[in-house]
């Protein structure tokens, strides 16, 4: 059983990869500033034997290398998320994904550690292809937009990572993100489902950005957890990018009323400006689409769980939080 550091394991992908490890036997450090994360979403482990939890920012040099120093295995995932947040503070976006990162694979090459590293799909950037692989090109914007600085910053830190598996043959696994759903996914920085099902919870027409005519992927955030734990145990996946997600293809359109239909049969679609929800200039990626093939051929497995299961899943859990939590 390995002894494993999650940063971020406060927020909503890594408190689902922190259960999980813990129901395998492992034992688990938690770094996290419950800056978008919460003591909340960490309830069910909270007395567990072998989880710890350490309130501190990964900005913090000393305290980074302190957690660092117990653990085998490390999964990266703290990081400024989410379109919105990013658009309002990019220096907030720079300084936490990029500087920590380095310094956690520098650390990771002297204790010898595990590292997976949590990437984004944001990196493809506005990529036309219908499909992405991981070897596609990365198109981004302007550096005058600020919603680039998010694919910008994690690129980097895959070519850090990348860099340190080749010079110091760091075992590191890189994960690029597509959207990832579920329970504990909260909707105040730009995230999609939840925010579409506490509008629609509320009775409020479901505000859909545009004409609502452009497509993604939706994988359960319980799958996705399960591709980052069996990527970082296997050597064949070391040094590698993989895409992670599901490959089941939904207009933003689509979504509202698949959500409407679950939730509140007759509630309408308001349609708003890009503008208007994240400032002018905001450029969005209309087609955004994993070939998951090397993560198939990897470990055999990809996330399938259909979209309508997922929001099964998360509008569940959504009418199970207290009044006034929908938010
Ligand atoms: P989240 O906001 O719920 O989790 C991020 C966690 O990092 C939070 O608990 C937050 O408090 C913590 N954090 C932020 N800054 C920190 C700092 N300076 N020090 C310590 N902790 C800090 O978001 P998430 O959706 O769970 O994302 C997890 C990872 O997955 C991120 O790296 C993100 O870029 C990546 N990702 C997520 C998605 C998605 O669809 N959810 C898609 C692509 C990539």
């Amino acid at each position: 059983m390995a002894r494993c550091l999650v940063t971020g394991g406060a927020g909503f992908i890594g408190s689902h990869l922190t259960e999980r490890l813990l129901d395998l036997g492992h034992e688990v450090t938690v770094l996290d500033d419950l800056s978008t994360g919460s003591r909340e979403n960490l309830a069910a482990v909270a007395n567990h034997p072998a989880f710890r939890l350490r309130v501190g920012s990964i900005t913090d040099p000393l305290l980074l290398t302190e957690v660092m120093a117990g653990s085998e295995v490390i999964y990266h995932l703290a990081a400024a998320v989410g379109v919105k947040l990013v658009a309002d503070d990019p220096v907030r976006t720079i300084e936490t994904n990029i500087y920590p990162t380095e310094l956690l694979l520098r650390q990771a090459v002297q204790g010898r550690q595990r590292v997976f590293l949590a990437s984004t799909s944001e990196v493809y950037g506005k990529n036309p292809k219908e499909r992405w692989t991981e070897e596609d090109d990365l198109h981004f914007g302007a550096t005058t937009r600020a919603r680039w600085a998010y694919g910008c910053s994690k690129a980097i830190d895959e070519f850090l990572a990348l860099a340190y598996h080749r010079k110091f043959q760091l075992p590191v696994v890189i994960g690029r993100f597509f959207n990832v759903v579920g329970p504990r996914q909260v909707g105040h920085y730009g995230m999609v489902i939840p925010r579409f099902v506490d509008q629609a919870l509320a009775g409020r027409p479901l505000e859909v950005y545009d004409d609502g005519g452009q497509t993604r992927c939706f994988g359960h955030v319980q799958e996705v957890v399960e591709c980052v734990f069996r990527l970082t145990e296997s050597s064949a996946a070391h040094g590698e990018v993989f895409n992670i997600g599901s490959d089941e293809l939904v207009t933003i359109r689509g979504l509202a009323e698949q959500i409407i239909a679950k939730v509140h049969p007759g509630l309408a679609i308001r349609y708003i400006p890009y503008r208007e929800a994240y400032g002018e200039g905001f450029e969005d990626v209309r087609q955004r689409v994993p070939d998951l093939t090397r993560l198939r051929t990897t470990l055999g497995m990809q996330p399938s769980r259909s979209l309508s299961d997922i929001l099964d899943d998360v509008i569940a859990w959504k009418r199970s939080q207290p009044a006034g939590d929908q938010t």
